[in-house]
């Protein structure tokens, strides 16, 4: 259990210690799973696409109509200083709005009630060295979740059973199908890749338009690297040549077996692939640029 050093939260315009936070057992987050959420990862203290990060919450907000309780300015400003005062260098800063504490259950939004802000931050929790070079196993399930996986909200019981059933399988993740299509991980997306194509499922309403797969997007298009965003059906992500999964926290890891069979073929089944090595460096070269010298 990693220890959090006390300062490291913010609560309805407070800063004050994590331990000390308090919300009401009648917040419609705990009721409802009514809010939305973020997560933004921090390297060495800059917090990397912060402003695709607040556009998502603002497209989650949006779609499920609670009003934004701050402007952008007002965000960066409150995430600027949980990352300056957490003692640690790379961060994960979780931002939670909920619709706020009525005082009766009722499913209505309540008029004149002001929305619970939650946020916190703590240590960044990266693939291991052996995880990026030997990749990890996934398993597949059925996506049991809503129509409107594009929003980040609270709600994530499916994605929680979903990542448990990786976990019972000693795996690290659970790649979901709808229909006979890939749609995502419980916390991830998903490319494949066939005879050196990219392939990826558009970013619609069935799953999250990742911050990570994104980047990887933008990268596969300034490489001119072969892709094509098209919905991917399951036989092709099981015939893929390679297998990779993006999110704030995982990066680009590679997938190398899926429901227990090698990911792949001859020389290469069962490892990380070419394509997926060389998107790797990509990402970290374009990260560590960011970082550097700021967003292009
Ligand atoms: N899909 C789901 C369901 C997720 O929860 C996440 C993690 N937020 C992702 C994809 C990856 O998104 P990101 O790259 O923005 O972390």
């Amino acid at each position: 259990m990693v220890q959090l050093k006390t300062g490291a939260a913010y609560l309805n315009g407070r800063f004050l210690p994590l331990a000390e936070a308090r919300v009401s057992p009648l917040d419609r987050g705990f009721l409802y799973a009514d809010g939305a959420y973020e997560m933004i990862p921090v390297y060495s203290r800059h917090a990397f696409r912060v402003d695709e990060h607040l556009r998502r919450l603002r497209h989650t907000l949006d779609g499920i109509r609670l009003a934004d309780p701050h402007s952008d300015a007002e965000w960066k400003a409150i995430v600027e200083r949980l990352i300056a005062d957490a003692d640690f260098e790379d961060q994960a800063v979780y931002i939670q709005i909920t619709r706020g504490a009525d005082d009766q259950r009722d499913p209505c939004f309540p008029p004149g009630v002001p929305p619970t802000v939650f946020l916190f931050t703590s240590p960044l929790v990266r693939p291991t060295v052996a995880q990026r070079e030997t990749g990890v196993a996934a398993i597949t399930a059925p996506d049991i979740r809503w129509g409107r996986c594009d929003f980040k909200t609270t709600a994530l019981l499916a994605n929680v059973l979903a990542r448990q059933l990786a976990a019972d399988a000693g795996c690290a993740e659970t790649i979901m199908l709808r229909d006979g299509y890939l749609t995502e991980g419980s916390s991830t997306n998903v490319f494949a890749v066939r005879d050196g194509v990219i392939l990826t499922p558009p970013q619609d309403h069935l799953i999250l338009p990742g911050i990570t797969s994104n980047v990887v997007l933008e990268l596969a298009a300034a490489h001119r690297a072969p892709l094509e965003i098209r919905p991917v059906r399951e036989e092709e992500m099981r015939m893929a040549d390679e297998l990779w999964l993006t999110s704030s926290g995982k990066e680009i890891l590679a997938v190398v077996t899926l429901d227990g069979r090698p990911v792949g073929q001859g020389a290469n089944a069962g490892k990380p692939g070419p394509v997926t090595r060389r998107m790797h460096d990509w990402f970290c070269a374009y990260r560590d640029e960011v970082m550097r010298h700021g967003q292009r």
